[in-house]
């Protein structure tokens, strides 16, 4: 049976969420204080964006809130949106609400439905859904072109709007400036009519691009330069990839931007810092076009809050283009990435990155959050999670003298151990398994000739547990003609084996891992670092190309166990003691293993 969950009424009842208490913050309070008064009580939802008739049509609004996330597809989304995802999709959810997925497609542009396709995946795997149903299709907001176009002519109408015809060099000397007010366009007194003439004429293709422009008629002396009757439509003969030919004019993003939202009943409408400028333009103009009854009333408002500046990392399409085009990394899903795509595929999970999005907080001061806390969150997630297993990043091979004389010539023993050593209450850890013979590999570091102070691994004398297998006892090694170890000696100590009850008979001071000869798999494992070695990257215009780290990829072949050499794509482990790694999304196979560092074991970045 299908069930069809009807368009725009609100998110389920959140699911369990992540963890416990919300921290509150400036957003949340706002919310909570408009939904005591009532603020958004009385709105009517027409099913669909539309004016203000569309709404009156329609019922009580099922949403209590609505917001938005409004991404322009001209790029990979990256860590600094997910932190907006999380905000707005993440209030909406907790406060009965509905989180429109809207693409901003106002700037005609090749069409791009690569970036359309990855920021609905990137959405849709941070673990949430659009528009009030799982299958809704996220809004356009080229498909409100009539709308904008009919709001446009009503402010030139009522004289709120005016044709201009200076050429761009003259409308940027009498914008003025910060302590130089503006001084008034000759086009500006020109009546409704004549206005309405022009305006029309620039739709039909009558004028160049560039020729004239609509704009706002508000105050050329407003200290806020942007009240200082900003562009509104444009000429642009270009191809759109919605509208195709229909439109030669299109809005700009500031007359555009309010309109969308408040098509689209938005209550809070949610943004970063650098928009506190264009408040008083959002606000005035759907004041004028709510009091001449195009849009539904109460308009939505604006909140900023401070966008994300993450150490070692950058957060800015364009920049994050050049690195792909450049061929500085191997696509916008280089685990280096700070993508959502990239981060994927580096290891990150949907609710490590919901953590931290949570973690850091909302807040109206710019500041720079430590990238070791994003590490963290992941950490934190995948300590819980995520299987163990042995890995060998530096083998060398551990001989067992005398294990074909007490064990049995060729002889393989079978071990075990927990994939999980603390499960949560109520799970039961699988077990994984391997064997042991008489040749296992070992990290080239467990073995010294000569032990440093201190040391407790192997060296000649000493005896170390074979985690999850057996006491060993080191006797020595051996070497090729230039010095280098090419096997390290041991003994096995019978009746030792983990799990046994002979187990404890013998104390040793350290446990190593290793991988049997027998049925360690060879492995590609790709040790990523920071792609950047400053911490700000691009701070003061600085070129990042140079701050490059150019050894952030380092590729070993590991040898692995058979439960990781069996793994599927993008399934996380724990090697044990090296750190957490993920089976490459990509180029992994089930018996041709490929893994990434995702993060390592401990903070190490601040030293
Ligand atoms: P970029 O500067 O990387 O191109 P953008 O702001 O142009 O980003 P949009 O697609 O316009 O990208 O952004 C969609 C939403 O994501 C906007 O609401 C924007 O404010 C928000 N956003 C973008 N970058 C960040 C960031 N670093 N921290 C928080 N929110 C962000
Ligand atoms: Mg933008």
């Amino acid at each position: 049976m299908t069930t069809s969950t009807p368009a725009n009424t609100p998110a389920a009842a959140p699911e369990a969420a992540p963890e416990t208490a919300k921290t509150s913050n400036f957003l949340r309070q706002i919310i909570e204080s408009d939904l005591d008064k009532g603020t958004y009580a009385s709105r009517q939802w027409g099913g669909t964006p539309g004016d203000a008739a569309h709404h009156a049509k329609g019922q009580p609004d099922p949403a209590k809130i609505r917001t938005r996330f409004p991404p322009e597809p001209n790029g990979y989304l990256h860590i600094g949106h997910a932190k907006s995802i999380c905000i707005n999709f993440g209030l909406a959810r907790d406060y009965g609400g509905v989180c429109h997925l809207r693409f901003d497609d106002t700037n005609p542009e090749k069409e791009d439905t690569e970036y359309v396709n990855s920021i609905i995946d990137a959405v849709k795997w941070l673990g949430f859904d659009w528009n009030g149903s799982p299958n809704a299709a996220p809004y356009q907001a080229s498909d409100y072109f009539d709308f904008m176009y009919r709001a446009a002519e009503y402010l030139v109408e009522a004289g709120h709007a005016y044709v201009d015809e200076q050429t761009v060099e003259q409308m940027r000397a009498n914008r003025g400036d910060f302590g130089k007010p503006g001084v008034d366009s000759p086009f500006r007194a020109r009546t409704p009519a004549e206005n309405l003439k022009r305006f029309r004429e620039m739709r039909d293709g009558e004028h160049e691009d560039g020729s004239m422009v609509l704009r706002a008629k508000i105050d050329m002396a407003s200290p806020n330069i942007n009240m200082r009757d900003p562009a509104i439509y444009r000429i642009r003969r270009a191809t759109h990839h919605n509208t195709g030919d229909t439109w030669c004019i299109y809005p700009m993003y500031t007359y555009a931007h309010p309109i969308e939202d408040a098509l689209e009943q938005i209550t809070h409408s949610l943004c970063t810092l650098e928009f506190e400028d264009q408040r008083p333009f959002y606000d005035w103009l759907l004041e004028r076009l709510t009091e001449g009854g195009l849009l539904g009333n109460p308009p939505p408002r604006q909140y900023e809050f401070s966008r994300l500046n993450l150490t070692y990392v950058i957060t800015s399409k364009r920049k994050l283009a050049q690195l792909v085009y450049d061929h500085k990394v191997s696509g916008w899903d280089d685990p280096r990435m700070p993508t959502i795509v990239g981060l994927r595929r580096r290891g990150y999970t949907p609710e490590s990155l919901q953590v931290f999005a949570d973690r850091i907080g909302v807040t109206k001061s710019d500041s720079w959050i430590d990238y070791s806390t994003l590490e963290g969150c992941l950490r934190e997630d995948l300590e819980l999670k995520a299987f163990r297993g042995m890995a060998v990043l530096n083998p060398v091979k551990l001989v067992l003298t005398n294990w074909d004389e007490v064990m049995g010539a060729g002889h393989l023993e079978p071990c075990t151990l927990p994939s999980l050593p603390h499960p949560p209450e109520g799970v039961e850890s699988p077990e994984r398994h391997f064997t042991i013979g008489k040749e296992v590999w070992i990290e080239r570091e467990d073995f010294e000739e000569v032990p440093p102070k201190g040391y407790k691994r192997l060296f000649p004398g000493n005896k170390v547990r074979l985690k999850g297998g057996y006491v060993i006892e080191c006797t020595g090694c051996t070497k090729d003609a230039d010095g280098k170890i090419t096997e390290v000696l041991a003994t096995v100590v019978p009746d030792t084996k983990s799990g046994t009850p002979g187990a404890d008979s013998v104390k040793v001071k350290a446990a190593i891992t290793w991988v049997g000869v027998a049925d360690g798999v060879n492995a590609e494992v790709r040790m990523y670092d920071r792609l950047f070695l400053e911490a700000q990257p691009d701070a003061g215009g600085k070129d990042f190309i140079e701050g490059l780290n150019p050894s952030s990829l380092k590729t070993v072949t590991a040898i692995v166990e058979p439960s990781l050499a069996n793994a599927m794509p993008d399934d996380k482990f724990q090697f044990e003691r090296h750190g957490y790694f993920v089976a490459d999304r990509l180029d992994h196979q089930p018996g041709k293993p490929v893994f990434n560092l995702a993060v390592g074991l401990k903070d190490s970045w601040g030293k």
